[in-house]
């Protein structure tokens, strides 16, 4: 059976996590797999809940509380803002008293699941499914690590050999990592309940890669390349070089914006100034207006707060300001010599504004506003890209 979207993303992401326990990634994979019904259950897509766990205090700064209709009855659950936070909140639940004494019982992943599994489930049986689970759970972490070692590219590219192609775009989530490198600090923004910037661009720009190849039309090729597709930074000039080096169509960077102000809000693209020797100016800013106008008026249909900012040069107007080195236009290809790329930078919205914490980080619906916002760019990118083949 293939994976589903959200259990690939979920394995992307988890395959290339620091471990302190690296043996134990395949059965804690497979717990999650039996816990999620393999990333379909309501608490896993609306709320990234991979593992079912219930609301604890100690989950404070880690989760949010949901109320949620389980089979054994209404109760509080934990949900998690990003993919990211959940693995990381797995580890904080697994942390507290009930299991003390885990870290003794880890030298193989049997060892571990028959320690956990009884507190977790209150079923003898428990740890006898998920291990049924461990050879499906390690193959999909290997593919996974395979792919990633092919190289970035468009894993799920959708190209049957026929059809029109649309070409290539290379999507790139903001920061990431721990490090600050030339062009692309580690993070930036942390929004109201303390998630950061990084991992919430990572699962927007996830999301926009499945939107796009489940929007085009089946007789149309293209594919998405990621500069990214887990928690590591890379320096601004070397995300612009991979428009260049897969030949990209559009370039399209995805961050958030954070203020000091609280009520700071609203939904602005950048472009790479004139004055920055951008030699694709009018295409990269038709390009730019094409996102901001799908994304902000998705969001002001989720929420009548949503607030346009624009389309602005990556100088703010000031000549003398260097911009966005991820911009380049060097870097992106545009030079004589090839067609050139056009290059947009998004900032989403300010995630240090509570009611967009509410709409798109922790509120019920987030995950779900996030995916229509995600949609309506999806639109926006591959009329972009069909404008330019024709
Ligand atoms: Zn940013």
């Amino acid at each position: 059976m293939a994976a589903n979207e959200l259990l690939k993303r979920l394995v992307t992401i988890f395959s290339d996590d620091d471990l302190r326990h690296p043996q134990l990634r395949g059965i804690v994979l497979a717990q999650w797999m039996l816990e999620s019904g393999r990333a379909t259950s309501e608490l896993s897509v609306k709320h990234y809940n991979f593992g079912g766990l219930k609301w604890r205090k100690e989950m404070a700064g880690f989760a949010t509380r949901i109320q949620y209709e389980a089979h054994d009855g209404a109760d509080f659950y934990c949900k998690f803002a990003t993919i990211e936070n959940f693995i990381t909140g797995y580890w904080v639940f697994l942390n507290r008293s009930p299991y003390s004494g885990w870290e003794a019982n880890v030298s193989t992943p049997e060892e571990f699941i028959k320690f956990i599994g009884p507190i977790y489930a209150g079923d003898e049986s428990y740890a006898d499914k998920v291990i049924s689970l461990l050879p499906e759970a390690t193959s999909l972490l290997e593919q996974a690590v395979r792919a990633r070692a092919d190289g970035p590219h468009g894993d799920q590219e959708n190209d049957d050999g026929r059809g029109d192609d649309l070409g290539v775009i290379v999507i790139d989530p903001g920061h990431g990592g721990i490090q600050n490198l030339p062009g692309s600090d580690a993070n930036h923004a942390i929004s109201v309940s303390g998630v950061k910037e990084k991992k919430l661009a990572l699962d927007f720009s996830l999301i926009l890669r499945d939107q796009i190849y489940a929007r085009a039309q089946r007789s149309e090729r293209l594919k998405v390349v990621m500069t990214r597709e887990t928690d590591k930074n890379l320096p601004g000039k070397e995300r612009a070089r991979f428009a260049f080096d897969h030949k990209a169509k559009l370039f399209l960077c995805l961050h958030f914006n954070g203020s000091q102000s609280g009520s700071a809000r609203g939904t602005e693209t950048y472009y790479r100034a004139k004055e920055n020797g951008n030699i694709n100016l009018q295409d990269d800013m038709t390009f730019a207006q094409a996102v901001q106008t799908a994304l902000f008026k998705q969001l002001k249909a989720l929420d009548s707060g949503a607030r346009d900012r624009g389309i602005k040069p990556d100088n703010q107007g000031n000549p003398s300001l260097p911009g966005f080195g991820v911009l380049n236009d060097h870097n992106l290809g545009n030079d004589e010599r090839r067609d050139p790329c056009r290059a947009a930078y998004i900032e989403a919205e300010f995630i240090t504004n509570p009611s967009v914490e509410k709409l798109l980080i922790s509120g019920p619906d987030a995950v779900n506003n996030r995916t229509l916002a995600m949609a309506a760019v999806a639109d926006a990118v591959l009329q972009q890209m069909r404008a330019i083949r024709s």
